[in-house]
């Protein structure tokens, strides 16, 4: 029997396990990636696109820790958009559609000339266990693989069935087959496992959709890169084409109802309610008599059409008549069908802040396997679990991300205090602090720790460095130029006229101030650019983060309360059996996390505080 020994295993190789792996042989961890195939390595197996509201800022976030999502999605760019371009800096979400195959061959390409880390195609079927300590696995072929720490990214695939109408196969995704048996081991492990679906919609021939009968949506004339480090488009860029359902789609999904996977009874798992399936909508807001459709080609040279909108679990005769009930897809042929997926996760209240679980040291999770939905989310907790599985192996620091420094943060803390009751994706206004954690800033807020991590390379570093010089003397040359609010008037800022002296960063600050106006005065007018708008957004939101920074400390106190691990939570008084019962199910490590699960009371919270206080 062969056997093999690495700092970390990662196993699975989808957006959660090429991160994990990659941010492990980035902190130094000799790293093997166990997965079915090499060429499946940056497969999207939904959407053609990487980034958007929420998500958008994850990709930076993982982009400033030098992380290869951003890079990639830049790579294979065939429309690059800014969502939400009207509104706030804080909300704004970039976001490309991408290539297929070229996002595919830009990650493979990284993970190629990643020094530290190796590929093995194969199944794992095993946990290699011992007193709690996981030491490895067990792959088909029966050779054994050990490591320090064992990362476990399995998508969609323990126990993934899929539905197509009353038709199911049990498969990880459409091409590839179900990890069985290692849904089992956790099974033996005792880990809690639940049941989840997501679903994908047919995919169209654009070879035969009536081009001319539908509108289009151009990309962005001035492209927002999802990389700190792009500085320049690599691809032509293509316009998406809409259309929508209408009353004749409407009654055949009616009609067929009972056929659709969803709807017959087949179906347990939980699916993500704000990306519904077709007939989901139908139901659910029957008083919309149409829903738009984006036709989002899947790749320059590729005439596959991915039609956003119409995901669905129905019959394949059903799918045919659907599409070609919508306008412009009269005559369309469908390349292949959609279909529904139901996979086993993982209770992310099981895990801990650095992902590891509580009761399996050495053991990560990351990606859908904790519940969540979607390529950045799950991108963005391989990082986090690679680095601390490196940390883990190589006895480093562990890293840690909070809800005020990142969306990291956010989304881990959300899932090891709340746990999921459908899949779980990023939006906005989950992160309280919002305004400081904007996609511009990531760099900044999270370069300097990932060098300190030991995550980011020399060429990320000494570009990050130089920004931060330019924009510091920036900053300091806006703050020591400054006038008088005649001079201020004089210049056309329609300033009150109060005798204060103002800062040209106050000035920026101010909303009713052309920021190009400002841009051309005294020191500034040398500045370049993107240094520039970088100046104007800090400014813009200098008054509302200092409000913020109060919360933040609150925050910071009540994060450094740690509650011990072996807290008993029958022993308080002043509890309901029901928030007893939460406490005890999520085990929160700090007095802030106590304090997010639903339902907390001030009481309960002062009940706890004092517990901890009195050192029982
Ligand atoms: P995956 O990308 O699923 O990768 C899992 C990897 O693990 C694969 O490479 C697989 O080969 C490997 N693997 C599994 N088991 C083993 C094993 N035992 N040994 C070795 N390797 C193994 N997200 C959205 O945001 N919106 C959507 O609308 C949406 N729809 C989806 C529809 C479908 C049908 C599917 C399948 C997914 C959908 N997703 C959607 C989710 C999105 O694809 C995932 O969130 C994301 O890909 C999860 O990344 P991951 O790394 O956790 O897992």
């Amino acid at each position: 029997m062969k056997h093999r020994n690495f700092d970390v295993i990662v196993i699975g190789g989808g957006h959660a396990g090429t991160e994990a792996a990659l941010a492990a042989a980035r902190r130094g961890a000799d790293t093997v990636l166990i997965t079915h195939r090499f060429d499946r390595l940056g497969e999207m197996s939904c959407n053609p696109a990487i980034g958007g509201l929420g998500k958008g800022h994850i990709v930076r976030e993982i982009d400033a820790l030098d992380g290869a999502m951003g890079r990639a999605a830049d790579a294979s760019a065939i429309q690059y958009r800014l969502l939400n371009r009207s509104k706030g800096p804080a909300v704004q979400g970039p976001r490309t559609q991408s290539d297929r195959a070229l996002y595919r061959a830009a990650i493979q390409n990284i993970i190629k000339t990643e020094p530290r880390m190796s590929v093995i195609e194969g199944e794992a079927v095993d946990l290699l266990v011992k007193n709690r300590i996981v030491t490895g696995c067990t792959l088909a072929d029966g050779s054994q693989i050990t490591a320090g720490a064992v990362v476990l990214t399995t998508g969609t695939f323990l126990r993934g069935v899929i539905h197509i109408g009353q038709r199911t196969i049990p498969a990880g995704r459409q091409g590839d087959p179900a990890s069985v048996r290692l849904a089992e081991r956790m099974d033996e492990l005792g880990v809690t496992l639940g049941r989840l679906k997501t679903g994908t919609p047919p995919r169209l021939d654009g070879r035969t959709i009536d081009w001319t009968r539908v509108g289009q949506q151009e990309a962005d004339a001035a492209p927002v890169f999802l990389s700190f480090l792009t500085e320049e488009m690599s691809c032509r860029q293509v316009s998406c084409g809409i259309t929508a359902t209408n009353a004749r789609t409407h009654a055949l999904i009616d009609r067929n109802l009972t056929k659709s996977a969803l709807f017959g009874g087949q179906i347990n798992g939980v699916g993500p309610r704000y990306c519904p399936s077709i007939e989901d909508k139908i139901v659910r807001f029957a008083e919309k008599a149409s829903h738009q459709i984006f036709l989002e080609p899947e790749g320059l040279d590729d005439p596959t059409i991915y039609p956003n909108g119409i995901s669905t679990s129905m019959p394949e005769d059903v799918q045919v008549e659907l599409v070609q009930s919508i306008e412009g897809l009269e005559r369309c042929r469908i390349l292949r069908p959609g279909y529904a997926i139901e996979y086993d996760y993982v209770d992310p209240r099981d895990l801990r802040p650095t992902l590891e679980t509580r009761d399996w040291t050495g053991l990560f999770l990351a990606g859908q396997i904790n519940g969540t939905t979607g390529y950045e989310e799950a991108a963005g907790q391989g990082l986090v679990a690679g680095l601390n599985a490196a940390g883990r192996a190589l006895d480093l620091d562990s890293a840690v991300f909070t809800r005020d420094e990142s969306y990291l943060g956010v989304m881990i803390d959300d899932l090891i205090t709340r746990g999921v009751s459908e899949p779980y994706r990023m939006f906005t206004s989950r992160a309280e602090f919002r305004l400081h954690l904007r996609a511009d800033n990531a760099d900044q807020r999270l370069t300097p720790k990932g060098v300190e991590l030991g995550c980011v390379g020399v060429s990320r570093r000494t570009a990050y460095e130089a920004k931060a010089i330019l924009l510091d003397r920036a900053r300091a040359s806006a703050v020591s130029h400054t006038m008088t609010p005649t001079e201020a008037s004089r210049l056309g800022f329609g300033l009150n006229l109060d005798g204060v002296r103002r800062s040209l960063f106050d000035i920026l600050g101010h909303a009713n101030v052309d920021p190009d106006a400002v841009f051309g005065l005294g020191e500034l007018s040398k500045v370049a650019p993107p240094i520039l708008r970088q100046l104007a957004i800090e400014a813009r939101y200098a008054p509302y983060l200092a409000r913020q920074a109060m919360d933040a400390e609150r925050l910071r106190r009540d994060e450094a309360v740690r509650i011990p691990e072996t807290m008993g939570y029958d022993a308080l008084g002043g509890l309901s059996n029901e928030l007893r019962a939460k406490l005890e199910r999520s085990r929160p490590a700090t007095l802030a996390q106590a304090g997010r699960i639903e339902g907390m009371t001030p009481v309960a919270l002062n009940q706890i505080l004092l517990h901890i206080r009195s050192g029982r």
